[in-house]
Order: structure tokens, then sequence, then C-alpha cells
């Protein structure tokens, strides 16, 4: 395990963000995120943002961008919603789903072509996702298909077990209904989509062709996003401006640790570019 840097030496050759925490924070940007992503821009280098949340329509992280002064393109935004598609499209495609889900999953796969039905007869995967519309209708139907019909397999978009709010409250995420339905069935999720898994990253990068050992993976947070990084050999980077500090760094396992600690994001440009830009720390 070599050192861990703290601030990046060299550009790599893709980008990929988790947005809270390490672009803004709540409804603020954080520090140095704007100048950073100019500077990835003019030097053409691909950027993807990364999302476990599944009860958000894409468009909707590209406004909440916009307003924040990011540009993006709809086809960077990586989150849940999208990736879950992109992997039941490769790994079940004529399949008949039914999504324990929000309306932005349930449309993008009905967009995307799959039959979405409730009837558990037909029903071949069960999708469980963060979903406050949950309830026992939807739980009977899970297991019915599952259990009783004996034909559906269970997959999940995330594995989070609370979506954290500002203030320190949250809401029940996924987890909890995945354990619902596991419950019930006596089966075990097969697969669950989100960070940390590199399902994500592989969904996310999509068609771009680059080796991961180029890619960087941005987030704050140790659990998913550098667990994710690490488990696909890929290099990552910790900003310190989300829910991670250097103690909790210094408690993992060297070989589970970020390759880079950043008080701020835009640290991954390499000192010298700050110097030829004579950026400051502001
Ligand atoms: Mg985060």
């Amino acid at each position: 395990m070599s050192e861990i840097q703290t601030w990046a030496d060299r550009f790599y050759q893709a980008y990929v963000f988790d947005m809270d925490g390490t672009i803004y924070l709540g409804d603020h940007l954080l520090p140095g995120a704007a100048r950073l992503l100019a500077e990835l821009r003019e030097r053409e280098l691909p950027v993807r943002f990364l999302s476990n949340n599944p009860t958000k329509n894409p468009r909707q992280y590209l406004e909440k961008l916009a307003r924040l002064g990011i540009e993006a393109d709809l086809e960077e935004i990586a989150s849940t919603v999208v990736t879950t598609v992109r992997w039941l499209k490769r790994n079940h495609p004529d399949a008949t789903v039914f999504p324990i889900a929000e309306a932005p999953l349930v449309d993008a796969l009905v967009e995307a072509g799959f039959r979405v039905s409730d009837d558990p007869a037909e029903i071949d995967v069960v999708v469980a996702s963060y979903d406050r519309t949950f309830d026992y209708r939807k739980l009977q139907i899970a297991f019915d298909a599952i259990w009783f019909h004996r034909r559906a397999v269970l997959v999940a978009t995330n594995p989070d077990r609370y979506c954290p709010f500002p203030g320190g409250r949250g809401e029940p995420d996924c987890a909890a209904i995945i354990a619902a339905v596991e419950a019930c069935t006596g089966t075990k999720c097969k697969e669950i989509i989100g960070k940390p898994n590199p399902i994500m990253l592989r969904e996310a990068l999509g068609d771009l062709e680059v080796d991961l050992k180029d890619v960087v993976m941005v987030g704050d947070r140790l659990s998913t996003d550098i667990a994710m990084a690490v488990n696909a050999g890929m290099s990552s980077a910790l900003p310190l401006t989300g829910e991670s500090t250097w103690d909790d760094v210094r408690a993992l396992d060297p070989n589970h640790r970020p390759t880079l600690v950043l008080d701020r994001v835009d640290q991954l440009v390499p000192r010298a570019v700050w110097d030829e830009h004579n950026w400051q720390e502001k």
C-alpha cells in the first residue's frame, strides 16, 4: 500500500463523481467544484455523476447541477434509475418486471421497453428500491411472484439502509424493502446494483473506452464510494467535505483506504496547473 496522496499529481482518463458531499452539500456548491469541472471540460476528460437514489428522475440532477452553475449532459448522469435499467437490459432483456418503486424508475423501465406488471403469475424480476409508496399490496405481489409462483428473482437498486437528511434525520431506504421481501420469501436478493457494487461503475461508464485503472472515483463516503473503487481495482479520491474524516480513513485497513484524501475537491487538479492558473484556495 503506497502513501495516501493529498493532491493529485496527474490527470486521469475519466472522472466519476458522487454528488452530495463531493460536488455540493445540500444546496451549496462545494469550494473548487465549479473550476475543477471547468478544467476537466477544457481538457475534454469524460465525467460521470453517480447517485444511489432511485426516487429522482435523472433530469432532476441535471437541473440541480445547473442551478448550482454546473452544466452537464443527461448521459453523464448515472443514478440507479439509469444503471438499474441498463443492467436489466443486459441481463434480463425480455423480463416482465414488477418494480417496487416510485414513478422515476417505473417510467424509465417502461421507456426502455420493459413490460411492467403487477400480476404475480407473469413477473420474472421483482426490483426492490427506495419506495416511499411501499405497502402490503406490493409486498404480497412480490411474495406471490417469488414464493408462490416460484418464478421471479429479486434484484434491488441500492443497498442503503436510510437516506440521510440535513439535521440528522433520514428516511428508510432500499435495504428495508429488500429485507421485507427476503424475510417473507426466504430468498436472497440476487443483485444490488448501486454503490458499492462495481456494476454501478460499469453501467455508469457505459460505452466509454477507458481502462478502469486510469479512472478515478471521487466521493465522500468510505463505505460506498471508496469501497466500490477498491472493489473495482481503481483509484479513488475522498474529499473531506462530506461525511468522512482523516480518523475514519486511518481506522480502515490500509488496503481499503482511498488513493487520495483531499481537503477540497479541486485538488484533483495537479498543483502545477493551480500555479499556471494562479489559483488560490478560496
Ligand atoms: Mg456523498
